[in-house]
């Protein structure tokens, strides 16, 4: 029996895929909207220069007093950089282009691979009650990434239903293998999940027949359709959950959500 009182491990996930607008921080946004729905208390962690999930949750620039670059590289502490979003049991470590120094700023640093890792595991964090913490990479394969991965339990991986989507897989594999066997030896596939899918087109279901066939039971069936409503939510500064709560959208985020709860092993704290 688990003990009640005994402060819970989250799992820590990493939303990671080296190329630019598959869907990254659009899936660690309503992952983490359908996640906190269910009752499950999410963190996300907002690691691109770009602040796209910090901005698509209403984490306005002036409320952005310390970002992911002051946890990583200032030591400031975890409650001074979590922030609530307009969603019960979601917050947020924002991220502004502050953060795109950090990745030169990281090399001289001894601990530049484990400085997230190291951050996401103060005893601090118990206060929070977390089941889960998401980070939403950057489009490249640096080492914010890298921090990302040393600090995973697993990695997610939103694919593009668009041709090319497999190509570069091979490349962040190799990255996942060279972070298990350098510092985090259990880091996981949580699963690859595709985006943008078109039901109506031929080419979506190809790509999802090649990554069965290549991937098998680390792709998800679960299937993101390409759904206006999920695409003008962040300019509304909500989840899709909430602009449109029974779009296509947001019914497949929900989805998801349940089909990774389903799969879950238990995190070793
Ligand atoms: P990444 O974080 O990988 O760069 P984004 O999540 O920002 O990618 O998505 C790239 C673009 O595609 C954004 O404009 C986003 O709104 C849009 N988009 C993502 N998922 C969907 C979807 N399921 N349907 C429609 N548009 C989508
Ligand atoms: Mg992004």
């Amino acid at each position: 029996m688990s003990d009640p009182t005994r402060p819970k491990t989250p799992k820590i996930i990493a939303v990671a895929n080296q190329k630019g607008g598959v869907g990254k921080t659009t899936t660690t946004i309503n992952l983490g909207a359908a996640l906190a729905e269910s009752g499950c208390r999410v963190l996300i962690v907002d690691l691109d220069p770009q602040g796209n999930a910090s901005t698509g949750l209403g984490i306005e620039p002036d409320a952005r007093t310390y970002t992911t670059y002051d946890l990583l590289l200032d030591e400031v502490d975890l409650e001074d950089v979590v922030l609530k979003t307009g969603e019960d049991n979601l917050q947020i470590i924002p991220a502004t282009v502050d953060l795109s120094s950090a990745d030169i700023e990281l090399i001289s640093n001894e601990k530049r691979s484990f400085l997230l890792h190291d951050a996401l595991r103060q005893p601090a964090i118990d206060q929070f009650g977390l089941d889960y913490i998401l980070i939403d990479c950057p489009p490249s394969l640096n080492l914010l990434t890298v921090n990302a991965m040393v600090a995973a339990h697993s990695v997610l991986v939103p694919l593009q239903s668009e041709f090319f989507a497999l190509e570069g897989l091979s490349q962040l594999m190799l990255t996942v293998r060279e972070v298990r066997q350098s510092a985090n030896p259990s880091l996981r596939i949580e699963g690859i999940v595709l985006t943008m899918y078109d039901m109506r087109n031929n080419l979506s279901a190809q790509v999802e027949e090649d990554a069965r066939q290549n991937l098998g039971d680390l792709v998800f069936k679960t299937l993101i359709p390409r759904n206006v409503r999920v695409s003008e939510a962040p300019s509304y500064s909500v989840p899709v959950l909430r602009y449109d709560t029974a779009s296509k959208g947001a019914q497949a985020y929900r989805e998801l959500a349940a089909e990774m709860i389903r799969n879950q092993t238990p995190v070793a704290a």
